[in-house]
């Protein structure tokens, strides 16, 4: 038996989110319960921790170090070894060690704690009303670290030296505040300043009231945050939404608004229990909620749309600037388009300057721009369609050991992935590459990544597509840097993704529905069954292909992919002209289209599900020109759920056979005409197609399973952020005794396809 007295030591090393989170006063609370000495300490790999006790109470310390660690951290590996005692006389946090070539992770930002809104919001507290105040549990992270160990110096805090009072909390053990990188005060912190669209002082006593007093006004101010710029305007001001917009070109696309709290969010959408959690979660994203019709916030501000995205304030700037202005806000990121949101000062007044009337400025630099993180719920669980602010750079979790990969991601709604151990770095959203400033941001943050995870990449994974941005730099970057490069089909990515997303590796019957994607055989994919693991696909299935006249130019005027689809389906007879939709289209235009399409000229072939969803909405006269991405799509699933009740569907056929099938689509676009011309509702036929599409989903993967014994069907692709089509499907699959595989912690649209990327690739031979 041991020698119950005997002291001995204890060696453990602690890996994860265990920096910048309380995780070292929360060790020094401990060992101090127990009466243990030795020294914790952060090093650029893990937080090392030397105690010596008896061993009971060692036993103790490290079962609590797994129950009790505070709220932000996450321990993903413990390790501990034992020794004999070195004669340790106290417990001490020593400096922070940086190993070369190790890495640990990096914690996002992370929404105002309640303890520290109980000081902004507290008579006679210090910090009562500093816009800046944060602590060990919450504020500022990764948005502002340039290098690790996550310590002051290498953040950009540095150039704040703390005053005595800060001081004193940041080095005492027991503070909430002991050691909180980014900790500060009236007296010694980041400073606020109000200023006009030249950069010029607003004279002002207090920067929030006057903030809060030109929003009442209904002028637009350019908000500095955590993660970039903010524009803000009264979200029931009608005339403010509207002067927003233009110099924003978004005509009508969707803004997110931001509300006080969650008693507010109630007052103007359905929330539920999950959703009220996510909303107020430590990520505070923003959640596409149910808008209710009393809502006082003004439509324009999601022209069309039944669902409302919403977000509670996240920085105590934010609750300071809403207590007071008592509004819902529309809190929609800085930018033009779709360029990055602006970050620094001088940026924004250059950028911004046509837009905001006001910026809010202050002197602490964002050193990574983060946009607000987008989430719906689904089947009772968080869902993310843009993960960006509180998740990134946050690794998903692989089941396998991956070398050290760079995947590259897609065209639209980019992200790429850098993977090493069981780590995928999934970036934040960067946005769409169609400009070279979104290009930059891409190139300085892949750098970030690099150098704060200490990743070499061996192997470079990127689209087929030759034309991507992302794609190109790849091949630069393999050919500069002498790497292995992956090509990878866009589809097998969005399937592998969702695979990983659910820690699962296949083989199984992979759902792939997106707008454009492309194929192995140079057309455009995007209704796609496929047989896939990480290894390889097996192409099972397909929407026919149909003509895109004018190509690009077909996806912005879907009235054009629905003219096309009917003359190659049903030919020029079909083109009723009772149908109204035809009466929009200029005659000139109209003979245009019918040229392309019967001599082949610029109609590439697709077999894209997005399209097909497109063209529907075109004929039935809800959207024939768009705005912003899917939105025939969209609107289509927002008219079709005024038909909730209707089950009827529409008839298409198959060929082929187990090993491939294709969906023929002449009947159902037929029958579509069919029900326009008796005076059919848009919303009637809205349901009717989202219910065909379903079935034949259905159809083909139950052929799927016959031919390959195959039993679980993972869902991607961006038509799965439609919730009517993702719950129709999910239903149908699950009554026919199919395993459904969704996505949870990355989008099924293309901000995926940096992780399934990043999957291929480290299984490529
Ligand atoms: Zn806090
Ligand atoms: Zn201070
Ligand atoms: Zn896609």
């Amino acid at each position: 038996m041991a020698d119950s007295n005997k002291i001995e030591l204890a060696r453990i090393s602690a890996k994860g989110v265990v920096q910048g989170v309380g995780f070292r006063p929360f060790i020094y609370g401990l060992a101090k319960k127990y009466r243990l000495n030795g020294w914790v300490c952060n090093t650029s790999e893990d937080v090392k921790i030397e105690v010596e006790g008896e061993r009971e109470s060692l036993d103790s310390f490290i079962s609590a170090i797994k129950s009790e660690a505070p709220p932000l951290a996450r321990i993903e590996n413990l390790t501990v070894s034992f020794g004999s005692s070195v004669g340790h006389g106290n417990f001490e946090i020593r400096e922070s060690e940086a190993l070369p070539g190790k890495y640990q992770l990096v914690s996002p930002d992370i929404a105002t704690c309640n303890l520290c809104l109980n000081d902004v919001f507290t008579a006679g507290n210090r910090r009562r009303h500093y816009p800046f105040t944060n602590c060990t549990n919450c504020g500022p992270r990764f948005t502002i670290i340039k290098d690790i160990p996550y310590d002051r110096p290498l953040t950009t805090m540095s150039s704040f030296k703390m005053c005595p009072d800060c001081q004193r909390e940041y080095d005492d053990p027991l503070d909430r505040r002991f050691h909180a990188q980014p900790n500060a005060c009236p007296v010694c912190g980041p400073q606020l300043e109000l200023t006009d669209k030249m950069g010029k002082p607003v004279d002002c006593r207090d920067v929030i009231n006057k903030t809060a007093e030109f929003l009442r006004e209904g002028r637009i101010v350019a908000i500095k945050g955590l993660g970039g710029f903010l524009l803000a305007c009264n979200a029931e001001n009608v005339e403010a939404v509207t002067l927003l917009r233009r110099p924003k070109r978004r005509p009508s696309k969707p803004f997110a608004v931001m509300l006080r709290d969650i008693e507010e969010a109630r007052k103007h959408c359905v929330v539920s229990y999950t959703e009220e959690s996510l909303l107020a979660s430590p990520q505070a994203p923003i959640v596409l909620l149910e808008w209710n019709s009393s809502s006082s916030i003004c439509r324009e501000t999601g022209p069309g749309l039944k669902y409302l995205g919403v977000m509670l304030p996240y920085t105590p700037l934010h609750h300071l600037i809403l207590q007071k202005t008592n509004l819902p806000l529309v809190m929609t990121s800085g930018n033009i388009s779709e360029e990055p949101i602006a970050g620094q000062n001088g940026e924004a007044l250059r950028r911004l300057g046509d837009i905001a009337d006001y910026f809010v400025l202050h002197d602490r630099d964002i050193h990574s721009t983060y946009d607000d993180s987008v989430a719906i719920v689904f089947d009772g669980e968080p869902r993310l369609i843009r993960r960006s602010r509180g998740y990134a750079p946050f690794p998903i979790h692989l089941a396998f050991t991956a070398p050290q990969i760079l995947a590259c991601g897609a065209e639209e709604k980019n992200n790429f992935c850098l993977t090493r151990d069981n780590h995928a770095f999934v970036s934040q959203h960067i946005g769409d590459m169609e400009n070279i400033e979104t290009m930059d941001h891409y190139e300085r943050t892949v750098e970030l990544y690099k150098k704060l995870f200490r990743i070499r990449p061996e192997i470079i994974a990127y689209d087929m597509h030759p034309e991507y941005l992302p794609s190109k730099y790849a091949l630069e970057q393999a050919e500069k840097l002498a790497l292995k490069s992956v090509a990878v089909q866009h589809h097998h990515a969005h399937i592998a993704s969702c695979l990983a997303d659910n820690c699962k590796e296949g083989p199984v019957i992979g759902v792939a529905f997106d707008g454009t994607g492309y194929g192995n055989d140079g057309h455009i994919w995007g209704g796609e069954f496929l047989v896939a693991d990480y290894k390889g696909f097996r192409r099972a299935g397909q929407l026919e292909y149909l003509p895109l006249p004018g190509g690009s130019l077909a996806i912005t005027k879907p009235y054009r992919t629905a003219l096309g689809y009917i003359l190659a389906l049903l030919g020029e007879r079909a083109l009723d002209s009772r149908l109204g939709f035809l009466g929009k289209i200029d005659s000139v235009e109209r003979a245009l289209v019918l040229r392309q399409v019967e001599l082949n000229l610029n109609s590439p072939l697709t077999s894209s599900m997005g399209r097909l969803f497109d063209a529907v909405s075109a004929m039935a006269g809800v959207r024939s020109a768009i705005d912003y991405e899917a939105q025939a799509a969209i609107e289509m699933e927002m008219i079709a759920y005024d038909a909730a009740g209707e089950a009827g569907s529409y008839p298409f056929s198959l060929t082929g056979d187990n090993s491939y099938t294709i969906v023929l689509l002449h009947e159902l676009v037929a029958a579509v005409l069919d029900d326009l011309l008796k005076g059919c509702h848009a919303s009637t036929v809205g349901m009717r197609f989202h219910n065909t599409a379903a079935a034949m989903t259905r159809d083909v993967c139950v052929k799927i399973r016959e031919g390959s014994g195959l039993n679980s069907v993972a869902l991607s692709g961006g038509c799965f952020q439609n919730r009517l089509l993702l719950t129709k499907v999910t239903g149908l699959l699950s009554q026919s005794g199919f395993d459904v595989l969704n996505h949870k912690n990355v989008p099924s649209n293309d901000g995926g396809i940096s992780l399934g990327q990043a999957v291929i690739a480290a299984n490529a031979a």
